[in-house]
């Protein structure tokens, strides 16, 4: 069998790496839309570092603080709008997923001039503004991804664009961003980068390079398990969870999502959970499921989480979710009716079945 990795973006990591090795943004472009959430961006000091570095580089810059959680079209063409209006030919984009994720939809749509009617129909070029990217969440690894998850109302859930195009040209790692994190998105978003290494290790498309990539993801994210149930996380370890989620992002830029990832959308879309508790709440049930079909495959994972059963990876992540959502029969029949039209099902290793889709959801949150 033969697998394959491609993973284009530079990956530039350290304390300070924005004003340090901020001359790396003068090839992308001569004016930047810098693309960021409401407030985080501006209160970790990443807005400041990316603001001093473009400056520094005589590059003008403008910033769109619109971005929202589980980005939206409507603030994807306001971003369209606003690189139009300004004449920006590159993107800096500063934030968890949402932002980075937003600014990709932008580079995108306002390379090709992408109708809204047309964005989720597939048959775009592969073509998109240069971006810069800067994670100050250590969860979704989208820096180093080619993927952009927007909300899609038409189809009622969230949707995937995927094209190469949308790997960043470069990203910052800097732990320093993470620091101020409140306990739930810190707690969130790691269970976020866990799922897409073990999902990458339940994908029929890991590989050996995805693996050990996996692995590494795995046993760090599991070492903060402690520190993030107590609220605690030293400096070290949030540069490690970083670090783990880019690993993640790389896995899952070869790998895809599997069920996982497929079935907590609805639950994001339909029912507000965040996407990393989302994907917590299911990651337990989905592995029990391919145990059945391949006990080997999920011995792997569990081991390199350092955990010796799905039971003890299930406590674990009780312990940081808490109290449950509940789910009624009718929406679990929903929420697996449109999981099983995802492209992530038949990256499963183990593939499941609409009923098995049912059971899983049931399991873990009849
Ligand atoms: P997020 O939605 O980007 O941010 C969640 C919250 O955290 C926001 O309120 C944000 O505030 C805040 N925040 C961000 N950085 C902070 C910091 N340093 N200090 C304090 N607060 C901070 O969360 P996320 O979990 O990182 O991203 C989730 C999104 O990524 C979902 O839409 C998911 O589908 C997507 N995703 C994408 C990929 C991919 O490969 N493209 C992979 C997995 C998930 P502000 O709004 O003020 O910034
Ligand atoms: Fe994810």
């Amino acid at each position: 069998m033969t697998s394959q990795f491609y993973m284009p973006t530079r990956v530039v990591a350290g304390r300070d790496c924005v004003r340090v090795q901020g001359s790396l943004l003068l090839p992308l472009g001569g004016r930047a839309l810098v693309v960021t959430g409401g407030h985080s961006a501006r209160l970790c000091g990443a807005l400041d570092d990316v603001t001093a570095a473009l400056t520094a580089n005589g590059q003008a810059f403008e910033v769109f603080d619109k971005a929202v959680p589980n980005p939206t079209v409507d603030s994807v063409y306001a971003g369209v709008e606003r690189v139009r209006e300004f004449g920006a030919d590159f993107l800096v984009a500063i934030g968890g997923g949402s932002p980075l994720d937003t600014a990709k939809a932008i580079a995108l749509v306002a390379a090709q001039e992408v109708p809204r009617e047309a964005l989720f129909t597939g048959g775009l070029r592969d073509e998109a503004l240069p971006l810069a990217c800067v994670p100050t969440t250590a969860g979704t690894g989208s820096e180093v991804t080619q993927y952009s998850i927007l909300t899609n109302d038409e189809a009622g859930t969230k949707t995937s664009l995927a094209l190469p195009c949308l790997f960043p040209r470069l990203a910052f790692l800097d732990g320093k961003y993470t620091l101020g994190l409140p306990r739930r998105v810190s707690v969130n978003t790691a269970i976020d980068a866990l799922s897409h290494c073990v999902e990458g290790m339940l994908s029929n498309l890991a590989g050996d390079i995805t693996d050990a990539l996996a692995r590494e993801g795995c046993g760090r994210i599991c070492a903060c398990l402690p520190g993030l149930e107590r609220g605690e996380l030293t400096e070290a370890e949030r540069d490690s969870l970083l670090l783990a989620s880019t690993l993640g992002g790389m896995v899952i830029a070869a790998t895809g999502t599997t069920a996982v990832h497929a079935m907590g959308y609805s639950l994001t879309y339909h029912r507000g959970i965040e996407h990393g508790r989302a994907n917590g709440l299911l990651l337990p049930a989905f592995l029990r499921f391919c145990a059945r079909g391949n006990a080997s495959l999920v011995d792997r994972a569990l081991s390199a989480c350092g955990m010796s059963s799905v039971d003890e990876l299930e406590g674990a992540l009780g312990r940081l979710l808490g109290e449950r959502e509940r789910l009624t029969e009718e929406e679990i029949r929903q929420y697996a009716a449109k999981a099983i039209q995802t492209g992530n099902i038949a990256k499963c290793a183990v593939r499941p079945t609409q009923t098995d889709l049912e059971e899983m959801y049931r399991e873990s949150l009849g």
